[in-house]
């Protein structure tokens, strides 16, 4: 089936660390197509294929008879920003079981790292201080804000473990045994967790969403956690939020810049877990399948899957 999505040329524009997993995963799986690396190829406008990772903006535009534009993860906002995009152009994303495995035990880890008090536990490990006294599981709800592919398993898995979930999405949703507003319902959906797992897409409507004015809709401490992307949060505001204790504590994969510059206040906050972007990592082996299956589809005329709606931006 390869074969068919051989005769189409395909270029990768990503990191080079990402265009070394990318062509050996494609050697693996698809050894028929050859990916050439970009931007700089020849005769752009032959491109068919263009697989994207935090290309360069603006090196796009010559590519002006692309068929398809990839994104090589979950996320596509560095990609719907891109003013180049012809119109009419399918864009598709990764939806992996294996992004949503590594995503939703990310969560359950940061969940639990603040209902079983583990600040507590590292402090006490420091002093040699034995204390169980007065040690309860904190009473937790869970408010997972964006019920899409990754929140829906993320809610399912603590749902599942025995935590109480509620989730927020613009649209409706029905998930089994999961409490669930939409649109009109933030406030009361805000009003009733406590901790709140924040996995939204990047777009113009949810940047800076993490901030002050929903902070202020929150009624009690709330520990923050946040996989979704760093244009979604106001760091000042989060530190404000958690110095006057609406905020718990935070556990923060994203960031607004990335790396996360040294003297950034969030480093050194004692309410505050830092990870470097890594909550989940796509899978190239497993990903290589349905890009190439979605080539064919458009090769053929056929429906694609896992495609961004233009409108929505994700
Ligand atoms: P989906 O597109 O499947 O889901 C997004 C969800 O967010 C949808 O339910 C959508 O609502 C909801 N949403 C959209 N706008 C808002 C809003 N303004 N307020 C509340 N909810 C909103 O995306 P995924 O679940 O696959 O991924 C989510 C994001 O996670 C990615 O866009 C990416 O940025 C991030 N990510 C981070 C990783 C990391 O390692 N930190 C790894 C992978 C992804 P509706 O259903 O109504 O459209």
């Amino acid at each position: 089936m390869t074969k068919e999505a051989s005769s189409l040329r395909w270029v990768i524009i990503a990191p080079e660390a990402e265009v070394i997993k990318w062509t050996a995963a494609f050697q693996k799986e698809a050894p028929e197509i050859v990916l050439e690396v970009g931007p700089e190829v020849a005769d752009p406008a032959s491109v068919d294929i263009l697989l994207l990772w935090k290309h360069p903006q603006g090196s796009l535009a010559s590519f002006n008879q692309v068929k398809l534009y990839y994104s090589l993860g979950a996320g596509v906002d560095h990609l719907m920003k891109d003013g180049d995009l012809l119109p009419g152009v399918p864009v598709c994303r990764i939806v992996d079981p294996l992004l949503s495995f590594s995503m939703s035990n990310y969560i359950l880890f940061a969940v639990l790292y603040y209902q079983r008090k583990w600040d507590k536990f590292l402090k006490d490990r420091k002093g040699k201080i034995w204390d169980h006294d007065g040690i309860t599981e904190e009473n937790i709800r869970i408010g997972i804000l964006g019920l899409g592919t990754l929140g829906t398993d993320a809610a399912l898995k603590l749902h599942q473990l025995g935590f109480k979930v509620t989730g927020y999405s613009p649209s409706p949703k029905d998930i089994d045994g999961i409490t669930t507003f939409a649109k009109g319902q933030l406030t009361e959906f805000l009003a009733q967790c406590n901790v709140l797992v924040c996995t939204v897409p990047s777009t113009p409507e949810t940047k800076d969403l993490l901030s002050k004015p929903l902070f202020d809709q929150l009624t009690q401490p709330t520990y923050l956690i946040n996989v979704a992307r760093g244009a979604v949060q106001i760091e000042k505001d989060i530190l404000d939020a958690l110095d006057n204790n609406i905020l718990s504590g935070a556990f923060l994969d994203v960031f607004e810049t990335e790396p996360l510059p040294k003297d950034n206040p969030l480093w050194t906050h004692p309410k505050v877990q830092i990870t470097p972007h890594i909550a989940s990592i796509t899978n190239p082996e497993a990903g290589v399948a349905q890009i190439v299956n979605n080539a064919i589809a458009v090769k053929g005329g056929t429906d694609l899957v896992h495609v961004v709606d233009s409108k929505k931006g994700y």
